[in-house]
């Protein structure tokens, strides 16, 4: 086979049709063109709001089949004809290569103002960026844009929007560009205030009527200031004597975050191994990993001696490190690169975590947590998550619709994909509430 054509030194038509969107207009304009015996250099096109936006870069006419004025007169005589604008220019070759250092800049906006995005695309200019490309990811629940940036070091960018993100309060994650974030394979959460919105301790301490003390006690764990597995101990032994009855009704309390069924379906669909990894309890992780058909799930093990929990935990104590130490395992069961792994957590006790994996997600994080972490993301939506990953609604939703046709009886039940339990996870009212106009409706 020959090699593909170097259109480096060709005299090129960079040729654009502007107007409404209907069906045919890209046949219609290379109809045109094929009567010139042009070459296709490269095509890009976007609908926005009904209108199409069509650009061909083409060789300009070999002798013979015409000169490039007929061209002209012949595609703005067709553009005419079908009501659209056309505009031709003039040049030489292909589009420039991409610079090197190359990153994808997602920017979740709740909403995203324009005076925030001036702020990031001045930023990204600041730093050396050329924004090479930008597309929405998502419109629901947050609206969700990509800007392929190259030029400067990936971490020299992350710092200068992250100062941007603050001030405009959009959430900007910036990654390094290349086949590493396809190959993503492994996704561990954190479980309270992760994956589940409650505080699991504090619900078993509003059973046993010591809700004030355990929370004091969380609230400093978590920015930073107690040793987890002291405090985790002295809040477990406040719990000593509740009847293990108990453990079924928090079970039964907990609300998952919104977003985190289409979250963990989303990756199991597309092949991800999925766990949980929590300084909680397994009467409550082993439910959920149940539930969730999560690959991997660890947490401390309240004991239960004779119907009554002791105020002890069985076994080696899931803290700080232990989930860093148990994300390196699931990564090693799962046979997937460290590099190749994505952590998501709130707490300081996940930074270990977060800072192992090759993406850390900071969700919904304090601080302290939040300045540490790769990337983070400040609204209350788990699936946004996918969004880092350059996962799009619009494929989110469409696997959802393939499957409920597929197999109609398991997933439009209990734990289907839209219209689900509503009161554990906010997946649900997106269908319900008529959010996402656009969205084809389920079969
Ligand atoms: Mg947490």
């Amino acid at each position: 086979m020959d090699l593909p054509p170097s259109y480096a030194d060709t005299p090129t038509l960079l040729v654009k049709i502007f107007g409404k969107d209907r069906p045919g207009i890209t046949a219609g304009l290379f109809d045109t063109l094929a009567a010139f015996a042009v070459d296709v250099v490269d095509i890009e096109q976007l609908v926005t709001r009904g209108r199409i936006t069509l650009c061909a870069l083409v060789t300009s006419p070999s002798t013979g089949t015409g000169t490039e004025g007929e061209l002209r007169a012949t595609v703005h005589s067709w553009a005419e004809s079908v009501g659209m604008e056309a505009e031709i220019i003039s040049g030489v070759g292909d589009n420039r290569p991409r610079g090197t250092g190359r990153s994808h800049v997602t920017v979740l906006g709740h909403p995203l103002t324009a005076e925030s995005t001036a702020a990031i695309a001045a930023s990204i200019t600041s730093t050396g960026g050329n924004i090479d490309r930008i597309f929405r990811l998502a419109k629901y629940p947050v609206l969700a844009v990509e800007f392929d940036v190259s030029g400067p070091p990936t971490a020299h960018l992350r710092t200068s929007l992250a100062l941007e993100a603050a001030r405009y309060g959009v959430d900007v994650a910036v990654v390094a560009s290349g086949l590493q974030r396809r190959a993503q394979r492994l996704v561990v959460m954190d479980v309270d205030s992760t994956l589940i919105q409650d505080e699991v301790i504090e619900m078993f301490a509003a059973h046993a009527g010591c809700e004030a003390e355990v929370a004091e006690v969380t609230a400093r764990a978590m920015r930073g200031e107690l040793d987890f597995e002291q405090s985790l101990h002295a809040r477990v032994e406040l719990l000593a004597g509740l009847d293990a009855s108990v453990v079924d009704k928090v079970r039964e309390e907990v609300r998952l975050t919104p977003g985190a069924r289409t979250l963990v379906r989303t990756l199991k669909r597309l092949g991800f191994q999925v766990g949980v990894v929590s300084g909680g309890f397994t009467q409550v992780t082993d439910a959920l990993q149940e539930e969730l058909g999560l690959d991997f799930a660890s947490a401390n093990t309240l004991e239960i001696v004779d119907g009554k929990l002791t105020g002890r935990v069985v076994g080696e104590v899931v803290d700080r490190a232990g989930k860093a130490r148990l994300l390196r395992r699931f990564a090693a069961e799962a046979g997937v690169p460290l590099a190749q792994t994505v952590a998501i957590g709130d707490g300081a006790n996940d930074l270990d975590m977060l800072n192992a994996a090759g993406l850390g997600v900071a969700f919904n994080a304090k601080p302290l947590v939040r300045e540490a972490a790769h990337t983070s993301v400040n609204v209350p939506f788990l699936d946004t998550v996918l969004y880092l990953l350059g996962i799009t609604r619009e494929e989110v939703e469409a696997a959802d619709i393939e499957d409920s046709m597929e197999g109609a009886d398991g997933l439009l039940g209990e734990d289907g994909p839209r219209g689900g339990d509503g009161s554990r996870d906010g997946d649900a009212p997106r269908s319900a509430s008529g959010e996402d106009s656009s969205a084809p409706a389920p079969a």
